[in-house]
């Protein structure tokens, strides 16, 4: 028999080169002090633009003091025990009542992580006679949750953002199954920044009878003109049947929702593994994320200032032809020339060391093989500065490394 931990001494697995190099510069670097634009890195002052902290919530000093009143009265860990037992809380109920509103649906249900909601959410409906169609550039949670789901049974791809391919897709799963169809996309998504064709997947969901469930991880709290996420700035809110937002980004916190009408969203409380066989969220991001929803309605001039920041990061960049793909929402992915890794790390380390700017380097598992980029989030606690001080330095580094940006490399892979 082989020993099953052999392969803990060479390469293999994911980010198997900077395991084995023992690499914290590209991977799983150490920073220090709160999430902000300025953060210390190595001893160094640098510029951040790779948080999620979309509308610059993260240490606000509001949420702070609600969270801190609540740990006095509940602890850190209150209520112990799952939903079903011996978790549930009138503030637990009351925050999903006020995400449903907010997110104009019947009803909601909490989740303590994101990974975990999609997960849940995508599993407690399928059965075995049921399909999912997924497009194929969707975040690893719904891949884990469909081959949970489905044991790899009725696991379909369509590709990215192509409706003559999910109509095909649908066709044949409406001739081989015998039970539902869910459709499963990214609202926002979190890598490229481009948005899902929600108007054509609702048509063709209605078309073919199937329910749609949009991980909207990056719109929620983000787009649309009250951050309802991109339902709303699409105009399609009530044609989506499971919305799902996690706290984990525009949120600056903990946990997600799942939203939809009352029979369905009950059905997942009561059949979503992730959540039955889970402790329940701690009160003290209960009572944060219902005081951030507060702001996130009462403040619309955060997002305001955060698409600002974007626009001008991101014409900035096009200015320097650097490739920042199809994005239609802050998130700013610079495509890194030729896929190169090693280009990539050579890019990040100038960055970093000359000129102070924090960027990180995304590569495959997380996008398809061949791709490589840095995923810029500028936010509502972003300056103009930062971003002019940021789009020098790339000038600068385009420069010193004679960059060829003539290539488009965001249209490979897609
Ligand atoms: N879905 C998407 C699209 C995401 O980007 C993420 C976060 N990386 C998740 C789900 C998981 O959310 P969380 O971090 O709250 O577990």
């Amino acid at each position: 028999m082989q020993d099953l931990f052999a392969k803990c001494r060479g390469s293999d697995g994911y980010f198997g080169r900077f395991r084995a190099a023992k690499d914290n510069y590209f991977v799983q670097p150490v920073l220090e002090g709160e999430a902000e634009p300025h953060m210390t890195y190595r001893g160094k002052s640098i510029v951040m633009w790779a948080i999620n902290n979309y509308l610059g919530l993260a240490g606000n000093a509001e949420v702070k003091e609600v969270a801190r009143q609540t740990v006095e009265t509940w602890g850190t860990s209150s209520p112990m025990g799952s939903r079903m037992l011996t978790g549930n809380t009138e503030g637990h109920l009351a925050l999903e009542n006020k995400l449903a509103r907010f997110l104009q649906k019947p009803a909601a249900v909490l989740f303590n992580y994101g990974y975990l909601g999609v997960i849940g959410s995508i599993a407690a409906f399928i059965g075995k006679d049921d399909q999912v169609l997924m497009d194929r550039l969707s975040h690893a949670s719904i891949v884990d949750g469909t081959i949970l789901a489905t044991m790899g049974r009725r696991f379909r791809t369509f590709r990215h953002n192509d409706m003559k391919d999910l109509e095909k897709q649908l066709k044949r799963a409406g001739h081989k199954g015998k039970g539902g169809v869910l459709i499963v996309t990214e609202g926002v998504f979190g890598m490229r920044g481009d948005i899902a064709d929600l108007h054509g997947i609702c048509e063709l969901k209605e078309k073919y009878g199937a329910r749609l469930f949009v991980d909207d991880a990056h719109g929620f709290g983000v787009m649309g003109e009250n951050g309802r996420g991109l339902g709303e700035h699409l105009g399609v809110q009530d044609k989506i049947d499971l919305y799902f937002g996690t706290f984990a980004k525009a949120f600056a916190a903990i946990g997600a929702v799942t939203a939809g009408d009352v029979e369905p969203v009950d059905y997942i409380r009561f059949n979503a593994r992730t959540n039955v066989f889970a402790k329940s969220l701690p009160m003290v991001f209960v009572q944060a994320v219902s005081k951030t929803l507060d702001i996130i309605t009462s403040r619309p001039e955060l997002r305001q200032k955060m698409w600002s920041i974007a626009r001008r990061l991101q014409k900035g960049l096009v200015e320097l032809d650097f490739d920042i793909g199809d994005t239609a929402s802050p998130v700013t992915p610079v495509y890194v020339p030729a896929g190169s890794e090693d280009t990539a790390m050579a890019m990040i380390k100038m960055l970093r060391e000359e000129y102070g700017v924090f960027v990180s380097g995304v590569i495959y598992p997380v996008v398809p093989k061949g791709v490589v980029l840095f995923r810029m989030i500028p936010t509502a606690a972003h300056s103009e500065e930062d971003v002019d001080v940021t789009l020098e330095a790339f000038k600068n580094l385009r420069a010193r490394m004679g960059l060829d940006l003539s290539q488009k490399p965001s249209q490979v892979n897609r």
